[in-house]
């Protein structure tokens, strides 16, 4: 029996999580649920999973939660705050944490799991981003499991060879293809994208996720920010990842070899396989997601970004060969200018534009520390609320 932490439980990641655990009762317990302010669905999920532990995002929400436990009469203890999240994520009663919050808040807790030597399923990508080295480096003292959910490095993880050491040359590897599909606009004309709507951005092609990272895809910042993560789990320069647009979401990444081979993992996009391959790993099973028919899917098509259409796409690379705390200052201003966009205060095409005033109003430099990189990221959101308040962005992109 594997007992396990679902933070974020609510989102799109969490629901898919406890769909997987509800299908094996033999191998796992739910020991503890988070969620910010959605109280009635934890509330739900609690009655369903009976945890030990849920933690919410502020006193009056835990105060709703625990009226509404007490009504389906549920012992669960109910708590709010960073330091519970830090908790349940570490605590010596959970051997797997599925770090599942979106954005920069995920950071804490995340980090905690990964400082407590947890098998840490790494869905945030987010937190890698802005803590790179210093996160690593907090894996491997502790002799934590990291285990990656986003689809990309899941593949890229499944296709390298299982006793890879984080460099590619030793295992033969020259590039990794990270596929993506595009988003909603990929055909769109540039020049109407001035006007399209948080919903338009939202309906993605071909994944169902939250608002956030659907937004990342309809500007391929969510591809930035996978590139630098690749860069993180798997030890690869920015010169060998490749980002290979491909609408179809059938494969989800590839290896390519020194010898001529490329190998590729394929499947529907559904998140719960990687969820069930890294939950289970080394062994596998049901997800609940239908076999691939690829005489359905027919084609299969791939083509090469275009960085003028995807700006974003370009901003990510400059951070990460720029290192130390340029990825934490461009997923700041990301963060404050996606969620700018959703609010309607700014247009889709000054998204990046925002991000980029960003980079290069602030200096970047080593990250020597995690509250270094905190102090850069707060200083990123302030500076990108100051851009935007400023209102003096041109409404076309840069490129
Ligand atoms: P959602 O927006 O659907 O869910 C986010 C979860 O985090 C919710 O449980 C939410 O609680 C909680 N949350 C939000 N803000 C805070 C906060 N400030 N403090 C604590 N908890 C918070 O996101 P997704 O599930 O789509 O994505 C989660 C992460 O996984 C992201 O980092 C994303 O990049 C990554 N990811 C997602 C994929 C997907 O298919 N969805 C694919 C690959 C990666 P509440 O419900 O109460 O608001
Ligand atoms: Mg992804």
């Amino acid at each position: 029996m594997q007992s396990i932490t679902i933070l974020g439980a609510t989102g799109s990641i969490g629901v898919s999580t406890l769909d997987v655990i509800a299908r094996h009762p033999d191998r796992y317990i739910v020991y503890a649920l988070s969620a910010h302010s959605r109280v009635e669905e934890l509330a739900a999920q609690c009655r369903q999973f009976r945890p030990k532990r849920a933690v919410v995002g502020s006193a009056a929400a835990a105060d709703q939660l625990a009226a509404l436990l007490r009504a389906m009469h549920l012992d669960t203890q109910v708590e709010w705050g960073e330091a519970a999240l830090c908790d349940i994520a570490s605590n010596t009663e959970t051997d797997a944490v599925m770090a599942a919050i979106v954005g920069a808040a995920g950071l804490a807790p995340t980090l905690a799991a990964a400082r407590a030597g947890k098998k840490v399923l790494l869905a945030n990508k987010e937190a890698l981003v802005m803590s790179g080295q210093l996160f690593m480096d907090a894996v491997r003292d502790a002799g934590a499991t990291l285990l990656p959910i986003d689809s990309e490095h899941n593949a890229v993880f499944q296709c390298l060879p299982a006793n890879y050491r984080r460099s590619l040359a030793p295992a033969g590897v020259t590039k990794i293809l990270l596929t993506a599909s595009g988003g909603p606009f990929l055909k769109r004309a540039v020049e109407t994208l001035d006007a399209v709507t948080p919903d338009e951005a939202c309906k993605h092609p071909k994944w169902v996720m939250g608002r956030k990272i659907s937004v990342d895809s309809a500007t391929m910042m969510n591809k930035g920010l996978e590139v630098i993560e690749a860069h993180w789990l798997f030890g690869a320069p920015a010169d060998h990842i490749e980002v290979v647009i491909h609408p179809q979401s059938v494969v989800h990444s590839m290896v390519s070899y020194n010898d001529g081979s490329v190998l590729a993992e394929l499947g529907n996009p559904d998140m719960r396989t990687p969820i069930a391959q890294a939950l289970a790993y080394p062994d596998r099973i049901e997800s609940g997601v239908a076999q691939l028919d690829l005489t359905q899917v027919g084609t299969l098509q791939f083509e090469k970004p275009d960085f003028n259409r995807f700006p974003c796409l370009a901003l990510a690379y400059d951070a990460l060969r720029a290192g130390g705390t340029a990825p934490a200052l461009l997923n700041a201003a990301n963060e404050v200018a996606v969620q700018a966009f959703l609010d309607e205060r700014i247009g889709f095409r000054q998204i990046d534009r925002v991000i980029a005033a960003v980079m290069d109003a602030l200096p970047h430099g080593p990250a020597p520390s995690i509250e270094a990189v905190l102090a850069q990221d707060a200083a990123a959101r302030a500076a990108a609320e100051r851009i935007i308040a400023a209102g003096a962005l041109p409404m076309t992109a840069s490129a």
